[in-house]
């Protein structure tokens, strides 16, 4: 037998025995903990069969194979024996080729470790840099998928230069446009393209004005929706000029917090030199990089705030608002851009916690005392026992039974705490 008629027979086993344990799927599964460990087996064995088509189609593309079949490109081919949309199929080939430059990445893929969207931007940033490849499957290991992508388009964004960073902003500048339209089904349809620093401008209004909506709706007791629709909706108030200047809980935060301002974050280094150098960033929270020139020309801008930094220590924040509350939040915004707990990457309608010394317990409102947490998290580690340890950069996440005596159920939570302790972005 050779290796290939080898490879060939156990795949066939595999896919046999995947369909005998789906087949074998009991219709009222009593336990949640074994429907988590079975979802997790078929979530790798998933990886692990996109890989294996992702390569062997590598081949196929390479050898022409797919012309006996009676295709005019692998794309198409591929397309067509996976049932995927044309443009998902040549992205999983396009992947597979570019993996042959980076042998770490390629192994991680091969071992059903990373996911084809993984694999694809850490292919990205290791063209840029192959240096950081490695670094990256590491990352993939325990973070969240847009975690992963995030500190990928921070490597694509250090191997440019800050001239680099300038043509790409004139770009973006002479590509802007609103486009609108009446699709057949029906409605408006409104596509928008603006520059970064345009951009983070509009999107602050109209993020503070879908908290209003999200406050209102859930006031009312209505069934929620995706956020995408909050936006619709804030957009068509702030367009008509019916928009409600203030948070629902009457403080005036909402208004001059970060929800409001954007928040430009700068190494402080950067700013003096004029240009960013190695692992330094300059970037518009929620938007993305812009060049060390438009974060100066932002600084004296009320609506912005300009976050200037050395390392992870937030050293100054600038705005025209320069209370300490304001300072704090906005430090706190910056430094907890998602829900905390590890593998968690909500970044909406996060609440506060008093995660180390509660809040009822006279915990003290200070940077290093604050978490930002999704409400489930929230919830879960005010009532059932989970705790959050280590801090920022090194969050953990455990559980400590009813019976341990690390269980404290906590004063600090949404039974107990006054309102305004409980604010959301
Ligand atoms: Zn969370």
């Amino acid at each position: 037998m050779t290796t290939l008629e080898r490879a060939s027979h156990l795949a066939r086993q595999a896919v046999a025995a995947l369909d005998a344990a789906l087949a074998a799927l009991p219709p009222d599964l009593a336990g949640g903990a074994e429907a988590t460990t079975m979802a997790e087996h078929f979530a790798r064995a998933a990886q692990l069969a996109e890989a294996g088509a992702a390569l062997y189609a590598r081949r196929a593309a390479a050898t022409e194979a797919y012309r006996a079949v009676g295709h005019p490109d692998a794309g198409t081919w591929l397309a067509r024996v996976s049932g995927t949309p044309l443009g998902r199929a040549r992205e999983v080939l396009s992947t597979a080729q570019a993996l042959s430059d980076l042998p770490d990445v390629e192994r991680a893929y091969r071992s059903g470790k990373l996911s084809g969207p993984m694999a694809k931007v850490i292919v990205a940033a290791g063209h840029c840099d192959p240096t950081s490849a490695p670094e990256l499957v590491e990352a993939a290991r325990d973070g969240s998928f847009s975690q992963v992508a995030a500190e990928a388009r921070r490597v694509i964004t250090r191997s440019r230069s800050e001239e680099d960073q300038r043509a790409r902003e004139a770009r973006a500048r002479a590509r802007r446009f609103c486009r609108v339209s009446s699709p057949e089904g029906g409605g408006v349809r409104i596509d928008v393209f603006l520059t970064s620093a345009q951009g983070a401008r509009a999107l602050a209004l109209l993020e503070r004005e879908a908290a209003a909506v999200f406050d209102e709706v859930r006031s009312a007791g209505r069934e929620h929706e995706p956020h995408e629709r909050y936006r619709a909706d804030a957009l068509v108030r702030l367009l008509c000029g019916s928009a409600r200047a203030t948070a629902s809980d009457g403080s005036d935060l909402g208004r001059s917090g970060p929800g409001t301002h954007v928040v430009v974050r700068v190494e402080a280094a950067a700013l003096r030199r004029g240009c960013t150098e190695g692992d330094e960033t300059c970037e518009i929270s929620g938007v993305g990089p812009v060049s060390v020139a438009t974060a100066r020309a932002l600084l004296g801008d009320a609506l912005f705030n300009v976050v200037i930094a050395d390392g992870v220590d937030v050293r100054c924040v600038t705005g025209t608002r320069r209370t300490i509350p304001t300072a704090l939040r906005v430090a706190l915004f910056e430094r907890d851009r998602t829900c905390v707990v590890p593998g968690c990457s909500v970044s909406h309608h996060l609440e506060i916690d008093h995660w180390r010394t509660g809040y009822a317990l006279h915990g003290p409102t200070n940077l290093a005392n604050l978490a930002r947490l999704c409400g489930p998290h929230h919830s879960m580690k005010t009532n059932t026992g989970w705790r959050l340890d280590g801090g920022p950069g090194r969050w953990r996440w455990t559980r400590a039974g009813p019976g341990s005596s690390a269980f404290r159920p906590e004063r600090d939570g949404p039974r107990s705490r006054p309102p305004p302790a409980r604010r959301r972005e």
